[in-house]
């Protein structure tokens, strides 16, 4: 089978979705991305930090169920990401900034303990690399992010900015 470009890439996304390689998404997958989000920054689950970002992810989760998981086993197949979440976010990625975007504020949280709300580049880089995302792709991404290049980023550019990573087109 000859694998294009889109279907790499699609790949890809399932896999930053599938976080113990199971061959599924489902609740465990966004609760062992959380628990690494907290080793990473060194916060305790139970802290408000941690409340919240288990809140986003359990959110998270619920969104791309009601999206994707169309026989209602409570996981996400590759057929079903690929032939539910993918296209549907594609023809909607507002849908999909809504239904990240607690988790990421939460996790912007951890990076970003003071100040406006904004990130140091290099701690978002920490958020992609505890979430297993490659070292290479992790620094570029950051990087062009930062677009007024003053080392910081915020939840106004990380957040359209995943929602355009997970939404790729065809
Ligand atoms: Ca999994
Ligand atoms: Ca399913």
């Amino acid at each position: 089978m000859v694998s294009t470009e889109y279907e790499r890439r699609i790949a890809a996304r399932f896999a930053t979705f599938d976080q113990d390689g199971n061959g599924w998404i489902d609740r465990e997958d966004f609760n062992v991305a959380a628990k690494a989000l907290l080793a990473e920054f060194a916060t305790p689950a139970r802290s408000a930090k941690g409340q919240a970002l288990y809140a986003g992810a359990e959110a998270f989760w619920q969104g791309m169920a009601g999206i994707a998981d169309r026989d209602g086993d409570q996981r996400i197949t590759r057929q079903e990401f690929v032939s539910g979440a993918v296209k549907r976010l594609r023809d909607n990625p507002d849908r999909f900034a809504e239904i990240a975007r607690p988790f990421l504020h939460a996790a912007l949280a951890l990076a970003a303990p003071v100040g406006d709300g904004s990130a140091a580049v290099a701690d978002i880089v920490r958020v992609l690399l505890a979430l297993g995302v490659r070292e290479d792709i992790a620094g570029q991404v950051a990087a062009t992010l930062d677009t007024d290049g003053d080392g910081r980023l915020g939840e106004a550019e990380i957040v359209p900015a995943v929602a355009r990573y997970f939404t790729v087109p065809e």
